[in-house]
């Protein structure tokens, strides 16, 4: 049986956004956004090997049926990949509106 990578095989871990390719992490602050997903999975490893070895830590987001529940008025991560999107998201209605 292969190894399989749980870092590259992680599909949540890596989000398109209307800014770029943004990595989800669960410290303070969400990697990029970067120009491809190629690229973001090249800066998540370089992050990987150069951050200091810690035990895995269990996923405690908020899923509903398989849904992720993101509480974006309570959120404290800096360059949050779900908050970015969702303020690039609003920006797009309320210009569609006001046009
Ligand atoms: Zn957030």
């Amino acid at each position: 049986m292969n190894s399989i990578d749980p870092v590259q095989f992680r599909s949540n871990r890596f989000i398109e956004t209307r800014r770029g390719w943004v990595i989800r992490t669960r410290e303070q602050t969400d990697i990029g956004p970067y120009i491809d997903r190629e690229s973001a999975e090249s800066a998540l490893h370089r992050y990987i090997a150069s951050a200091p070895k810690r035990s895995p830590r269990p996923n405690t987001a908020t899923v509903y049926y398989g849904i992720e529940i993101h509480d974006a008025v309570n959120c404290h991560k800096i360059n949050c990949a779900i908050c970015l999107e969702a303020q690039e998201a609003a920006n797009e209605a309320r210009s569609r509106i006001l046009s």
